[in-house]
């Protein structure tokens, strides 16, 4: 059986800049090297998931998305941390295509290219838009994290490490 975890990137594992396309702006989230260490060792294949509008919209270029995308991973691996893969959905919202969250694309272009089983894993991000998407494509579980715009939705987490926790605590039931 293999699961995953599928992440956000800005505002879930690093920080949210708005349109961040300069690799030299891209930090850590604090306990996020953690968290995903966490899901890791506990056999998780760690997968983000990320929309990239701000190509569409002219802000950045796709190589720009690129070199962003492997600072970060540059960055975690000096933490121990290994993605197994980054997809992005570099359209706009007026574009209408099937990659861009709330819609579950990605997610499950992601889980079938590792073959993923969607109910055994999670999606964690920072807006409504990426639980949206984890629950349309399946995922077992689906947490929102600190400054959560929906009050209501559960389970939520303040941080990544908080809900690496979760979810290895309810994998053990
Ligand atoms: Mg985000
Ligand atoms: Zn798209």
């Amino acid at each position: 059986m293999i699961c995953a975890a599928f992440l956000d990137r800005d505002g879930t594992v690093i920080a949210d800049k708005d349109y961040l396309g300069d690799p030299a702006g891209v930090v850590l989230l604090p306990r996020a090297a953690e968290g995903l260490r966490l899901l890791q060792s506990a056999g998780y294949k760690l997968l983000v998931v990320t929309n990239q509008s701000g190509v569409a919209r002219g802000y950045y270029s796709l190589d720009d998305m690129h070199a962003c995308n492997e600072r970060m991973s540059a960055l975690l691996e000096a933490e121990d941390v290994r993605l197994d893969g980054v997809y992005a959905c570099p359209h706009g919202p007026d574009a209408d295509c099937a990659c861009r969250k709330p819609q579950p694309g990605l997610t499950l272009q992601a889980a079938a290219e590792h073959g993923v089983s969607l109910p055994h894993s999670v999606t964690i991000g920072d807006k409504m838009r990426d639980v949206q998407a984890g629950q349309a494509a399946g995922c077992g579980m689906n947490i929102l994290l600190s400054d959560a715009r929906d009050p209501a939705w559960r389970p939520a987490a303040p941080d990544l490490e908080a809900a690496a926790r979760l979810v290895l605590a309810s994998a053990d039931r």
